[in-house]
């Protein structure tokens, strides 16, 4: 998956609450044992996920993450946090190859 294409759908997780906003307060690694990652959907394979619990108003949420999806999660929820109702505002400038 790209990474610009994980990047919008985790910025649509946090927007809708999928994934928490808020920091986690417990994060560990370890391996994996069948969980879909939380940000792309996709069955983790790599050897090491990341696992946390996300403290929300409503309880507890339990995540589990690539370690790639899990820096593009704090990554935007950071970004997010301030400006996540102007996503407009947001236009990387990174490599857009022209198309012919
Ligand atoms: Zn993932």
């Amino acid at each position: 998956m790209e990474n610009a294409v994980l990047r919008l759908r985790i910025r649509q997780k946090l927007q809708d609450g999928r994934l928490p906003l808020n920091g986690i307060s417990r994060i560990w690694g370890g391996p994996p044992a069948g969980e879909h990652c939380d940000a792309c959907d996709r069955l983790i394979t790599e050897p090491l996920v990341i696992e946390g619990i996300a403290s929300l108003v409503a309880g507890r949420q339990s995540v589990q993450m690539h370690v790639e999806c899990f820096a593009i999660w704090d990554d935007e929820r950071q970004a997010g946090a301030s400006s996540i109702t102007d996503a407009r505002s947001s236009s990387p400038c990174h490599d857009s190859r022209e198309a012919p």
